[in-house]
């Protein structure tokens, strides 16, 4: 099992976890649709992904947008071939106590990372249904999938919620043989972490220090951050893995905090 030949498209490549995921696939042979809001960093990482000896192409799309969704896949098709593996990374967090929470903010995250994964699954299997190829979908969901945080109501409330969709998502597609996992890593050194580093830091009154070992790796069984490499591995084995016996699953990177 392997993605060796396949199509890939991953939401939130042009960054971070998603940009990992998108270099480890490319040295496994899958070929790359790098889909992100960001142009500059979307080619930057197309470019790079190319050398490494693979087909890949960027899909510009804001993952809120139907239409540039719609047309988003259809271009992955277009320049690829075919899609065989939707990697829905695409991610933004906003941290603030919920009597805070402006509505603005709660809808925007709420549609990056719900709406996003519920527009590209259906624009991607209309496509795996239709080649009759099957296909793998995977979404990027956390610890807070599973687990509630202090400050982070939407983003737990939408991390939730991406294991509903799998589930859903794994029972429909099982007959055109899509499957439907989601990853659920720890914290994991990222632009969106290191941004959020001060952020808690203020809200909580307390140092920069003492949010990574008090609050983000409090948990974990030995102090230690997630890497892109550790989540990239997990989306390798999920987008390599072709039957349905491994569908509506989550699974958990996080150095053992959250064990279920
Ligand atoms: P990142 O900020 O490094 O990358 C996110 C990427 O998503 C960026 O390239 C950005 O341009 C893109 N993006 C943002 N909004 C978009 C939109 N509307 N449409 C298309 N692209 C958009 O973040 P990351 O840490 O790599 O996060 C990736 C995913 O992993 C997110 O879903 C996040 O919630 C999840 N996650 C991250 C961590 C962590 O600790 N970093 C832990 C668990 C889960």
């Amino acid at each position: 099992m392997s993605v060796k030949g396949k199509v890939a498209l991953i939401t939130g490549a042009a960054s971070g976890i998603g940009k990992r995921i998108a270099e480890v696939y490319a040295d496994n042979g899958a070929h790359i649709a790098v889909a992100d809001i960001n142009q500059a960093a979307a080619d930057a990482a197309v470019a790079e992904i190319k050398a490494r000896g693979v087909n890949a192409t960027t899909v510009i799309m804001d993952v809120t947008d139907e239409d540039a969704v719609n047309a988003g896949i259809d271009k992955c098709v277009k320049d690829l071939g075919s899609i065989d593996i939707l990697v829905s990374n695409a991610g933004i967090q906003i941290v603030n106590p919920i009597e805070d929470f402006a509505y603005a903010d709660w809808k925007k995250l709420m549609a990056i990372h719900v709406d996003g994964a519920f527009l590209t699954t259906r624009a991607a299997v209309k496509h795996m249904y239709a080649a009759g190829k099957g296909g793998a979908i995977i979404y990027m969901g956390s610890v807070h999938s599973k687990e509630a945080s202090k400050l982070k109501a939407p983003y737990v409330a939408a991390k939730h919620a991406l294991i509903g969709l799998a589930k859903v998502v794994a029972k429909e597609g099982a007959a055109h043989g899509v499957r439907a996992n989601v990853i659920c890593p720890g914290f994991v050194r990222t632009p969106l972490v290191d941004k959020q580093i001060p952020e808690q830091a203020k809200a909580l009154n307390i140092s920069e220090a003492d949010v990574i070992k008090n609050v983000m790796l409090k948990d974990t069984v030995d102090g230690e951050f997630t890497t892109v490499d550790d989540v990239a591995q997990c989306a390798l084995f999920f987008g390599g893995f072709e039957t349905n016996a491994l569908t509506g699953q989550s699974l958990v990177v996080s150095h053992g905090w959250f064990m279920q």
